[in-house]
């Protein structure tokens, strides 16, 4: 008899075999969870089950399952950042299209590990949406992160999320309490109002990237071995995650605010802390302008992601938020 399920990494890989068995694998999964714990052991443990040659798959001991242990898959195409950049560059996604289209060696599967799939620069993200668009039949993609939100929201849109760890995209402190003082301040009227959200939250974004920055030059001080490209690269890369945390942070707060028009209770709460403020604001909504919040704040991370500049985008979302 079968001993039950423990860590939510089991768990995760008794779904995948239950999928693979009844045949109905989505394509793609973006696999949130801490890379060396939780995502990583993930990928393995579904790779062994796609590829074993065993009778009880997996069985760790066929050739199959050895080649997936030690990465050496022939069928299985792993990629990962760049030591240096630490950044997934336009090369690799290319090499990654020229295999996925060609048959697999084994006749079976294919599959596709990104390891830190938020570490893709721009370019290479759009050259991945294409294969991820177009997908090869019979070819699995896993996409690991443990910084989710800082991954492209149309690939995300075309993964089927597998979370391995709860929480892994809270904004951190001080710029969580800066973003809710700014939305609990309800502040004029009208479009003064709006403008002065606006700025205030340009502020923080401004502050945000120059705090990522000083950090990221910091870790760099004493290597030589890091070009300016690179520390600038690896700056955006964590910047436009913590801009992601923080446009997440914003629609945690109107989901609150939906919530209170909905009459849910604190516990349905994110903000509980901030039950006063947001039972206030809800007063003045109706349910249609408290959802029409959400898709607002939902089309800021799109405009973000298209590299609208950062004013735009925010005065354009103040100027319609309600509440
Ligand atoms: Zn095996």
């Amino acid at each position: 008899m079968r001993s039950p399920p423990e860590s939510t990494v089991d768990r995760a890989l008794a779904s995948f075999q239950a999928a693979l068995d009844g045949d109905r694998l989505a394509h793609a999964y973006l696999v949130v969870g801490s890379l060396r714990d939780e995502a990583l052991p993930f990928a393995q443990g579904a790779l062994a089950r796609l590829f074993c040659r065993g009778v009880v798959r997996p069985c760790g001991d066929c050739p199959a399952c050895r080649q997936v242990a030690e990465r050496r898959h022939t069928d299985i195409v792993w990629i990962e950042p760049e030591k240096k950049s630490r950044v997934v560059g336009i090369d690799r996604i290319r090499d990654l299209q020229h295999v996925v289209y060609q048959t697999s060696f084994e006749g079976g599967w294919k599959a596709v590990v990104l390891v830190a799939a938020d570490r893709v620069g721009e370019e290479a993200s759009n050259a991945f949406l294409k294969t991820l668009e177009e997908p090869p039949p019979r070819c699995l993609f896993l996409l690991l992160t443990d910084a989710p939100q800082a991954v492209m929201a149309t690939i995300k849109s075309r993964c089927q999320r597998i979370v391995l760890s709860s929480e892994p995209d809270v904004l951190p402190d001080p710029w969580r309490e800066r973003l809710l003082a700014i939305l609990a301040d309800p502040g004029p009227q009208g479009l003064t109002g709006a403008l002065l959200r606006s700025t205030r939250l340009d502020k923080l974004l401004s502050e945000l990237r120059e705090s990522v920055a000083e950090a990221e030059k910091a870790a760099v001080a004493d290597d030589d071995e890091v070009s300016d490209e690179t520390l600038l690269a690896r700056i955006e890369a964590r910047y436009r995650g913590m801009r992601s945390m923080v446009v997440r942070g914003i629609l945690l707060w109107y989901r609150d605010l939906l919530m209170c028009v909905s009459g849910g209770g604190a516990d349905c709460l994110r903000y509980p802390e901030r039950e006063a403020e947001l039972r206030r604001a809800a007063e003045a909504l109706n349910h249609a302008d408290a959802f029409r919040n959400l898709q607002i704040v939902e089309g800021m991370q799109r405009q973000f992601d298209r590299n609208m500049p950062a004013d735009t985008v925010i005065q354009g979302a103040f100027g319609q938020l309600n509440g």
